[in-house]
């Protein structure tokens, strides 16, 4: 079944695999607040959530990714706690 084109169109048009989006981001660890700059995967898909290790603190993240059409990533990371 196909989504209409005006639910989300982001679904429909993401250049998967044309070499244009992002595959890596900085975020701010919420437990830490270090900068650290994280590996994304395209491949993955447009809309993306996962749970990743702070490399510096080693505690759990809930990483939501979200891919524009241009293939820039909006990076958002919480506490798995909360
Ligand atoms: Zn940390």
């Amino acid at each position: 079944m196909r989504l209409p084109d005006w639910l989300d169109p982001l679904e429909q048009d993401f250049p998967l695999g044309d070499g244009t989006a992002e595959t890596e981001a900085t975020v701010y660890c919420p437990y830490c607040n270090e900068t650290v700059e994280i590996a994304l995967d395209p491949g993955s898909g447009s809309a993306q959530e996962y749970v990743e290790d702070c490399e510096v603190c080693c505690q759990p993240w809930t990483v939501s990714v979200r891919y524009r059409q241009d293939g820039t990533a909006r990076v958002n990371v919480t506490a798995l706690d909360q």
